[in-house]
């Protein structure tokens, strides 16, 4: 591989099942730049770990997380996918970045006090999520992270624990930017807040025909009457809808609202239209990839062996600088 390369890498936890929040904010973009450079994708199971207490299902969703990846078109033959706990250096690294970041940084994070507002326990490990999280673009001397604007925050806080390494021991850590895509930043929720796997407001992309449906026609709308003129630009179906139709459709749906006469559960009906058939294509793959019980298994394993070699140099890096060799 020639040097100057990109390296992209981003990640997704298996906490859940996967929604369209990731798909059109993280995995849609981390497919298309996979044509652009070298890229590692992984499946973030030790993160997960500050979620979910049940290890038969962690298990099971981080295989998923893999089919699902896979069926939405991450060609391992372009981009590594592994699990993160398939490079357990990750954590050798992440504590030696937590020697050198604040608490008070940590604490401010946006995605830490979302996550306890919503009643999710305030861990050590969710605290020190970003920390980690730093570890695993830095381990890989990554250029590139593409990313949904919720974890816009945690890249700066790893430029800026990166920063911390580089003043204290000369120059070890690569600088990583975010890639965030503007049309697709934050994907709302069926409650119009960001759609999150632990939220329990997402529309999964490989729910079935009448679950797909049901979630489609819940999205919470206001009480405007059906022959009263609705506001487009604060609709969380038409948000919903901007992701999937042509502009032609979305202009269309735009006037509608201005219009009146229509209600809302017409424009979800629409809607589901348009999901259903945007991930058609993905559902036929992922009833191919199923028929071959070994491919997941065959694309982590080579995923993880690649990761490995570049963590394992870039460790021996880190240690030598901080003296730890
Ligand atoms: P959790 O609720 O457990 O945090 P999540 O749904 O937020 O799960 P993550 O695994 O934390 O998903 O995030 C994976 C990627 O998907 C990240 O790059 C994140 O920015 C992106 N992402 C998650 N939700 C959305 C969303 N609603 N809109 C756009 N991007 C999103
Ligand atoms: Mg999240």
């Amino acid at each position: 591989m020639p040097a100057t390369l990109m390296r992209i890498l981003s990640g997704i936890q298996p906490s859940g099942v996967l929604h369209i929040g990731n798909y059109f904010g993280m995995m849609r973009p981390a497919i298309a730049l996979q044509a652009e450079g070298e890229a590692l994708y992984f499946i973030a199971d030790y993160h997960a770990l500050t979620s979910v207490r049940d290890p038969a299902v962690l298990r099971e969703n981080s295989r998923r997380v893999a089919l699902d990846f896979l069926a939405c078109g991450l060609d391992p033959e372009r981009a590594a996918l592994f699990r993160q706990s398939d490079v357990p250096q990750v954590t050798e690294l992440a504590w030696i970045l937590a020697t050198v970041t604040p608490v008070a940084r940590l604490e401010l994070a946006h995605s830490y006090k979302d996550k306890i507002n919503r009643g999710i326990a305030a861990g050590a490990g969710l605290l020190t999520y970003p920390v980690l999280m730093s570890a695993d673009i830095l381990i890989y001397d990554s250029d590139l992270v593409p990313v949904g604007k919720d974890q816009k925050q945690h890249i700066e806080i790893t430029r800026d624990i990166a920063t911390r390494i580089n003043e204290a021991y000369g120059p070890t850590l690569k600088l990583p930017a975010p890639r965030i895509q503007e049309k697709t930043q934050t994907v709302p929720g069926l409650d119009g807040q960001k759609m999150s796997k632990s939220y329990g407001n997402t529309i999964d992309i490989f729910a079935d025909e009448k679950e797909m449906r049901k979630r489609v026609m819940s999205v919470v709308t206001d009480s405007t009457a059906v022959e009263a003129p609705k506001n487009p630009d604060a609709s969380t179906i038409l948000d919903l809808y901007s992701l999937v139709g042509t502009p032609n459709e979305i202009a269309e749906m735009r006037a509608a609202f201005e219009k009146g006469g229509t209600g809302y559960g017409e424009f979800k009906k629409q809607l589901f239209g348009k999901l259903w058939e945007y991930f058609a294509p993905m559902r036929q793959r992922r009833q191919e990839i199923l028929a071959q019980p070994a491919y997941i298994d065959e694309v982590l394993a080579a995923g993880a062996q690649r990761a490995n070699t570049i963590a394992d140099s870039v460790m021996e890096r880190v240690r030598r600088a901080v003296g730890l060799r």
